[in-house]
């Protein structure tokens, strides 16, 4: 391509909304333009790294046997229906109707779809496994879209559903695609972490997140210092406490506490470690159909993860409550507690099962019980619903975790037969009775991946493409275009290396060599051959953007030494 005839709109300024390095250098480099809020164009340089990415995701699923389809982005409202989805997606769901008030939705994920395409067409034991993806728009329409392709409204996802007639066959399939992914990520020359996941309301056994580590992820991810273990903070585990705190020594009795309302008030009046305190903190959980409020009750020194919480109380959100709420309800705000409360949906952290000797509030203004052994609740609903903090020792072996941020580039998900049985999808195993469909599902987001390469692969003058991303492996600056040497010589190597299948482009715009080199480095092309001033003495300088440094090469062995270094 001719940088001349090219259409690159790079600028000097980003819009004021563009907080992510990622955001603002898609932008100024001319990678991307905005329509609306959470809505992008893709230019010809974003257009080609798009592609790029997309083909390395098509070229490792045809490794694995997995098949590319494409589904309607416009879909029946009715599958949704079916599923019982249409109400849990709320308004990120975008909904409309047809000249025949046919009710639609633009597919923000297609498990229906893909459910809807399979059934009555895989109906035997012999058909199976099979595994289907396509790679294509999504719409959603996010709350808070923002950080350009990070977040936005409409985006481009790799979407795979599998099928298997047992479980086995899931798990194998699970860990194809999960190296799959693996594969993938490692080509793009990203830096990542496989972690465990939330597997959310709908349940199912293993989920995990493909999360590229950068200071930007809206993620927090715990890892092992020790082992391979990382996971979400929203799921993530912690071996037990090893050094116990000395237990107060109290009767069971009701004590006067005025206006002691905090844990650290109440472990600094009695003296003792909040690990002996309950902390108990009321929650209004939305269902489909109604709202309640719940009551979590933890150790003091623990604070509540609330997609730990929100899965526990089988809720679609949790909202917090107001003290007049709390007062409307009953409750007295800073002297809540555990017993007597069986008017509530009441959930305990693990860690309180059994605890003794523990002090907690006594549902009465200026007053707390001391002594309460918590086997005194008979029929206690225990969940793990504390979050892990840094410093905690690793469920699986001796380490510590310690927290990192993330993005979330990929969610692989083993699904079961939620869908499949909702939307009716059967085959005949090989005993020639009908069961659900078993199923895995494996997205990854395609256009935030552009996003990540950028966040992970930048510096203060603009983008460092990797080599797999790269929109164009190599630039000829020709540094004074009115040079008929140096234009001579930059059109036959450009010539040259077309012929050689390289992906180069060539800078042959009329302007300054600084003004040049600057967009260059804002583009963030790998190599740029600079054809310029030492030119006289059979001298031309092959620069590396990553390593930000210039090596001189005989012009006339330009090809050989360029093709040497970036093949
Ligand atoms: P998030 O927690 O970031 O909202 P999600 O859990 O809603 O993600 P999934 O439904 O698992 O995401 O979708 C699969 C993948 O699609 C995600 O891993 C992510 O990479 C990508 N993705 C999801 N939402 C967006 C968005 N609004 N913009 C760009 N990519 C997205
Ligand atoms: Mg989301």
């Amino acid at each position: 391509m001719r940088f001349s005839k090219a259409f690159i709109p790079t600028s000097k300024e980003a819009p004021s909304e563009a907080v992510l390095v990622s955001h603002i250098l898609l932008w100024r480099a001319g990678f991307v333009s905005q329509v609306a809020s959470g809505l992008y164009n893709y230019l010809p340089l974003g257009k080609r790294v798009l592609r790029k990415i997309e083909n390395i995701i098509n070229d490792e699923m045809s490794r694995c046997g997995a098949q590319e389809v494409e589904l309607s982005f416009v879909t029946p409202a009715e599958l949704w229906q079916e599923s019982g989805r249409i109400e849990k997606f709320g308004k990120e769901l975008l909904r409309f109707k047809d000249r025949k008030e046919n009710l639609f939705v633009l597919g923000p994920t297609h498990e229906e779809m893909m459910v809807n395409v399979i059934r009555n067409r895989l109906t035997s034991y012999k058909q199976l496994p099979m595994n289907l993806y396509q790679i294509k728009t999504k719409f959603r329409d996010e709350a808070r879209p923002r950080f350009g392709l990070m977040r936005s409204r409409e985006f481009i996802m790799k979407d795979g559903y599998s099928f298997h007639a047992n479980e086995e066959d899931l798990d194998r399939e699970f860990e194809a695609m999960e190296a799959a992914y693996k594969r993938i990520l490692e080509r793009l020359g990203l830096e990542f972490r496989i972690v465990e996941a939330d597997s959310g309301a709908i349940g199912g056994s293993g989920s995990k997140e493909l999360m590229v580590i950068a200071d930007s992820g809206e993620d927090t991810i715990a890892i092992c210092s020790h082992c391979e273990y990382g996971a979400n903070i929203e799921a993530a585990l912690c071996s037990q406490r090893s050094e116990i705190p000395e237990a107060p020594e109290a009767d069971f009795n009701k004590f006067k506490t005025p206006n002691i309302k905090s844990i650290e008030d109440l472990s600094n009046f009695f003296k003792i470690d909040s690990f002996y305190t309950v902390k108990t903190i009321a929650m209004r959980a939305i269902y489909e159909e109604e709202e309640k409020i719940v009551l979590f009750f933890l150790r003091g020194n623990d604070t509540l993860q609330e997609v730990k919480a929100t899965n526990a109380a089988k809720a679609l959100e949790l909202m917090d409550v107001s003290e007049e709420e709390l007062k409307d309800a009953g409750l007295v705000a800073g002297f809540m507690g555990p017993l007597d409360m069986n008017n509530f949906t009441c959930i305990f952290d693990e860690a309180l099962q059994n605890a003794d000797s523990m002090i907690c509030g006594a549902n009465e203004v200026d007053y707390h019980y001391v002594g309460v052994d918590m086997k005194v609740l008979k029929e206690a609903e225990f969940a793990d619903l504390a979050q892990v903090q840094e410093g905690d020792g690793c469920p699986y072996c001796n380490g510590t975790l310690s927290f990192t941020k993330g993005i979330e580039v990929g969610h692989i998900f083993k699904l079961g037969t939620t869908y499949s049985k909702a939307l009716k999808a059967e085959f005949l195993n090989e005993k020639g009775q009908s069961v659900p469909l078993i199923m895995g599902t494996y997205g990854m987001g395609v256009s935030r991946l552009i996003a990540a390469v950028i966040e992970q692969h930048h510096d203060e003058k603009g983008c460092v493409w990797t080599k797999e991303t790269a929109p164009y492996t190599l630039n000829i600056m020709v540094s004074n275009i009115k040079d008929e040497e140096q234009f001579a010589l930059g059109e036959k190597l450009y010539a040259a290396f077309r012929k050689a299948g390289l992906e180069v482009m060539i800078d042959d715009r009329k302007e300054r060599f600084g003004f040049k080199m600057k967009d260059a480095e804002l583009i963030g092309f790998p190599y740029t051959l600079i054809i310029g001033k030492e030119l006289v003495n059979g001298n031309v300088q092959l620069f590396d953007r990553k390593k930000d440094e210039k090596i001189v090469i005989e012009a006339s062995k330009a090809f050989d030494g360029v093709m040497d270094i970036v093949k």
